[in-house]
């Protein structure tokens, strides 16, 4: 069984990678490259696999979700500038797809138990561009292979 909880936060970011040159950045990530930054109103959704609880019913209190997503995602991301106030993104390109590694990362150890475990995260940076990060990499290199984020 999947139970999912949404949530929303308001951050800016820039995307460019520091080891090409201005132009190759342009190129690559255009109007999101530029220095000042731009805005997006991020809507997450966490899923958590598991089975009820034999005594609440519930895979997870949804309330107790919220709080953890709150404390784990929210609370640190809403209104930042993700480049300069939010590890990672000093050192990985803030893309969606880097966003939801990250948020998986954060919450994984929070919420993974024998009854449950956390099974996607989807990350929207606009309405219809999402991604959707269930816990696999296939390289390991974060500064390289990035696609670019829309402007
Ligand atoms: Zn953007």
């Amino acid at each position: 069984m999947v139970i999912t909880r949404k949530i929303e936060f308001s951050a800016s970011h820039l995307c460019r990678n520091p080891r090409l040159s201005e132009e190759e950045n342009q190129k690559l990530f255009g109007p999101a490259a530029n220095a000042h930054g731009h805005g997006h109103n991020y809507v997450v959704e966490v899923s958590l696999e598991g089975d009820p609880d034999p005594v609440t019913g519930m895979v997870l209190d949804l309330k107790e979700l919220k709080q953890i997503l709150t404390h784990e995602v929210v609370e640190p991301y809403d209104h930042r500038f993700l480049n300069y106030e939010v590890p990672p993104f000093d050192r990985v390109i803030p893309t969606a797809e880097n966003i939801a590694r990250d948020i998986w990362q954060r919450l994984e150890p929070r919420l993974n138990d024998a009854r449950k475990k956390l099974h996607a995260v989807r990350v929207y940076e606009t309405p219809d561009l999402f991604v959707d990060y269930f816990g696999t990499q296939l390289v390991g290199d974060q500064l390289s292979g990035d696609r670019p984020c829309s402007a």
